[in-house]
């Protein structure tokens, strides 16, 4: 990749940002601050304010409160032209008559920058694609000209450069392969990158930090192993991956750890807050985190151990087999267990007991709504 190729990341912060539109508010009081060079993703479902604070921070919505900083400057009054800031879109319009290097020198020339030529060859080379500076954009693939229009936006040299859902209109393989590409190019600018997307594998693939994005605020932002490990609400247990999620009233809780009982099984997990709690309380634990046994095991306080229950149901996923564990009274549980070439170590309709350690499971801030 080109070296030759210099620019600065700033930082940014959103302090107290809220927006409005008539009769509904899309963002409500988000604070966030971003340091410079980092791979940051704002994650969450379709309609979440994804695009609405990606928006704010380029200039092209105007907050209705709260103010955008970017390295360290005020910039909520500012054009959006005149922000250190440029943006992919999934929809990358590239115009089908010119030059892949034209394309990307055409805002710099439209701005009388020196040497555009130079500077979008240079922009091409750091997204590897130099050898088809003198195709149009109807002879590369999709995911080439996807690569175009990151170079279009980094031949600025911004600041800061925002994503949104830019490889939302690749297939699958691409997509992985591109987020690969688009992580490695971020390392070597040194740029700092904020990416929108709903795809919670590529968040986690990708960012260094990841905010989980419910109804207009986060609910919870920190490095992606946390945040998968460490859920705090019910919200983004479901949302990263699959949980089991167990609802029970309080019989014991220590400054670390909370214990449940939920129709006379007990279950503890570490604490998501350090105030006391009352009345019903939701722990959780990820399906590859448990396992189930044929025999009642003999162990420790450091585990959960439920049961026993009936396999209800075995789905084999090629990496693992997924089975689904009915224990009365308690609930429905699924464990991952992984594929090791065999055929599944148990057949439907065996009573088995599941344990998992208490350190893997978490404890929630709040109860499972039905929407989650
Ligand atoms: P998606 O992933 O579908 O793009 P998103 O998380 O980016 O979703 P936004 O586009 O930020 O969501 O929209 C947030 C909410 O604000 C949505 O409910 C949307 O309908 C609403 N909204 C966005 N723009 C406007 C507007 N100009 N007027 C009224 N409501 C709007």
């Amino acid at each position: 990749m080109a070296t030759d190729f210099v620019a600065r990341g700033q930082d940014l912060e959103l302090v107290g940002i809220r927006k409005e539109f008539p009769g509904f508010t899309a963002i409500e009081n988000l604070d966030l601050k971003i340091p410079a060079g980092e791979f940051f993703a704002l994650l969450g479902p379709s309609g979440c304010g994804k695009t609405t604070t990606l928006r704010i921070v380029a200039g092209l919505e105007e907050p209705t409160s709260g103010r955008v900083l970017i390295g360290g400057k005020d910039v909520t009054a500012t054009k959006p032209h005149e922000r250190p800031v440029n943006t992919v879109f999934q929809n990358y319009a590239l115009f089908p008559h010119m030059t892949i290097l034209e394309n990307v020198a055409f805002g710099l020339r439209q701005r009388k920058v020196a040497e555009p030529l130079k500077k979008a060859t240079e922009s091409l080379a750091l997204v590897e694609l130099e050898h088809l500076a003198q195709r149009k954009p109807q002879q590369l693939s999709g995911g080439q000209q996807q690569r175009v229009a990151l170079a279009r936006a980094l031949v600025n040299r911004p600041a800061l450069l925002l994503l949104d859902e830019p490889l939302g209109a690749l297939d699958l393989k691409l997509r992985r392969q591109m987020q690969v590409e688009l992580k490695a190019i971020q390392m070597e600018v040194g740029l700092t990158f904020l990416h929108v997307t709903h795809d919670q594998e590529e968040a986690m693939d990708m960012a260094d930090t990841v905010a989980v994005m419910n109804r207009g605020q986060i609910e919870q932002m920190g490095a992606p192993e946390a945040l998968y490990d460490r859920p705090k609400t019910a919200f983004v247990a479901r949302f990263l991956g699959q949980s089991n999620i167990f609802v029970g009233e309080v019989v014991e809780e220590n400054s670390n750890t909370i214990s449940i009982s939920c129709n006379g099984q007990r279950i503890a997990a570490p604490k998501a807050r350090s105030e006391k709690h009352s009345g019903k309380v939701a722990l959780g634990v990820r399906p590859e985190k448990a396992t189930f046994h044929e025999e009642k095991p003999d162990l420790n306080s450091d585990h959960n151990l439920v049961g026993p229950g009936e396999i209800i149901d075995i789905r084999f996923t090629g990496v693992s087999n997924q089975y689904l564990i009915d224990v009365p009274g308690f609930g429905d549980i699924t464990v991952f267990a992984q594929n090791v070439g065999k055929s599944p170590v148990v057949e439907l309709g065996a009573h088995v007991w599941v344990s998992w350690k208490v350190e893997h499971a978490f404890g929630l801030s709040d109860l499972p709504l039905k929407a989650d």
